[in-house]
């Protein structure tokens, strides 16, 4: 088989040749294993790096491609272009970080799912121990908050992982801009696998996620993939106007022994009233922006697996 390995890179420099050098020897022995072919690739994805990540790819041997994006736009970008470049090219594609957590030596169980059939395999963490107290903690949270609002993602899998080039052309039949591949991937179906991998330290360098980055990631894969804050709004309406006609009962009793100053009971009647009906409002018009809203990401009705046709 011809293996793509696609690696999204951002401000990579310090990293990049150790990757290079470790992902090299992995491609030999694999090669020399005959689980690959020798015309299988590493593709770099240069996401619009600051500092000499781009020269750094460009000058590697044979077996690595460079793709320079024109500006940074974001790994999930990066990544994506490097699995649409594989495409049609390979059998199939692991992609991973540049900067060695991700166990290169997971690739070789990787491998083995694939040829058992797996169109997908994923990479889990069995543990995060060298992970700092906050990155381990904020990460769990992100992928509880995540399923919490509708967004099935696979626990504890980042973007490590094998896609058959079949799973590829079903990737690229999603149309969406806002991309979060974790949850796009699991919709696609067909035959997967997991691979279980211890993850490592970063070999230099720092997080290109910072927390700000993650808040936003962590958005964008909800926004992404419900319209479940909508549903709460409504819910929430619905629950103010209940609430509403306890206030009212209250502010009736107090009227009728007569402590309510003038005035009150009409003020406070209307402003629990008023305020559920219009979270209600926005609700309902939520529901039919949320509709809109899946609709424009056009996303296909369905993946075929199989299709048995007698002659
Ligand atoms: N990355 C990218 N563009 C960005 C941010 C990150 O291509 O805007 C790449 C980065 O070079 C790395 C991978 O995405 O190969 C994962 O980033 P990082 O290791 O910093 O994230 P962490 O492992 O800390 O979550
Ligand atoms: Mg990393």
């Amino acid at each position: 088989m011809i293996l793509y390995c696609v690696i999204p890179c951002f401000n990579e420099s310090k990293c990049l040749k150790e990757t290079t050098h470790r992902l090299n020897t992995k491609f030999d022995s694999l090669i020399k294993a005959k689980k690959i072919n020798s015309r299988s690739k590493i593709v770099y994805i240069d996401d619009g790096s600051k500092d000499d990540t781009w020269t750094i790819i460009k000058n590697f041997g044979h077996r690595i491609i460079g793709i320079k994006l024109s500006r940074n736009q974001g790994h999930q970008n990066a990544l994506l272009a490097g699995l649409m470049y594989a495409r049609g090219k390979c059998d199939a594609a692991i992609s991973m970080d540049a900067d060695l957590q991700d166990d290169i030596d997971a690739i070789d169980n990787f491998i083995d799912e694939y040829n058992k059939g797996a169109e997908i395999v994923y990479g889990v963490r069995s543990e995060r121990k060298k992970d700092s107290f906050f990155k381990r903690n904020t990460a769990l949270a992100f992928y509880k908050i995540m399923n919490l609002f509708g967004a099935q993602t696979i626990y504890n899998h980042a973007d490590y992982r094998l896609m058959s080039n079949r799973a590829l052309e079903e990737l690229s039949r999603f149309n969406e801009v806002n991309l979060f591949l974790r949850g796009i991937v699991p919709l696609i179906g067909l035959k997967t696998a997991t691979v279980k991998y211890k993850r490592a330290e970063r070999f230099a360098g720092e997080s290109k996620y910072p927390l700000k980055k993650m808040i936003n990631f962590a958005l964008d894969g909800i926004t992404s993939f419900s319209i479940k804050p909508i549903r709460l709004i409504f819910f929430l309406g619905l629950a103010v106007s209940i609430v509403s006609f306890l206030v009212l009962a209250y502010a009736l009793i107090v009227k009728l022994i007569g402590q309510a100053i003038s005035g009150w009971t009409f003020t406070i009647c209307s402003i629990w009233l008023l305020g559920g009906i219009q979270m209600i409002a926005l609700g309902i018009i939520g529901e039919y922006i949320g509709k809109i809203y899946s609709e424009v990401k056009a996303r296909p009705h369905y993946i075929i697996e199989e299709i048995k046709e007698n002659k």
